[in-house]
């Protein structure tokens, strides 16, 4: 799917999957982790220009985060904190999953400005950070607008280059947020 959805070609992403497509702390507080490994490893060894990450609807994770979680899943339950920021404080109906859904995403990116060598290469303009929201049952996804704020379905959206920094300026003023 993925694939699908960039129209990258084969061997191009570099693709890391995981509980609610979640991004741990760089802190490695807590323990060996796979994916801030594998954030490490595209950033540093594989000089990735992009970072998407990529939430989706009808996410179990996110649902999860609304119910009892069995307390014999106790690396679960602490993975699911990494998305706990994003719960609304209202039942978790079909609207409130999806923006959460979304606001998971946005806490995602956040977070990995926190790793130095994302951040520096955001700043200098090497790596750009993609906020999606792929709705399954339309087929669409909807990108991160960083200027709005809001997610916008890809086929509407004015660019598809977003991330959590503000728009950089180039010398001759013309400012690139892709
Ligand atoms: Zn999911």
């Amino acid at each position: 799917m993925p694939y699908l959805l960039t129209g990258a070609p084969p061997g191009e992403l570099f693709l890391v999957r995981n509980v609610g497509a979640f991004v741990p702390p760089y802190d490695g507080s807590h323990g060996h982790h796979g994916t801030a490994a594998a954030i490490e490893f595209a950033v540093l060894n594989l000089q990735v220009s992009r970072i998407v990450v990529c939430g989706h609807s009808h996410c179990g994770a996110i649902k999860a985060l609304y119910g009892e979680v069995s307390p014999e899943a106790r690396n679960l339950q602490r993975w699911l904190d990494l998305g706990r920021e994003a719960v609304l404080p209202v039942q978790g109906g079909p609207e409130a999953l999806r923006r959460t859904e979304q606001r998971a995403v946005v806490l995602q990116l956040e977070r990995l400005m926190d790793y130095p060598m994302v951040r520096s290469r955001v700043e200098a303009g090497q790596l750009s950070l993609h906020g999606w929201h792929y709705v399954i049952e339309d087929g669409e996804v909807h990108v991160f607008d960083v200027q709005t704020g809001r997610f916008v379905a890809a086929s509407q959206a004015p660019h598809s280059g977003t991330g959590p920094y503000p728009p950089y300026v180039e010398h001759d003023g013309q400012v690139l947020v892709d």
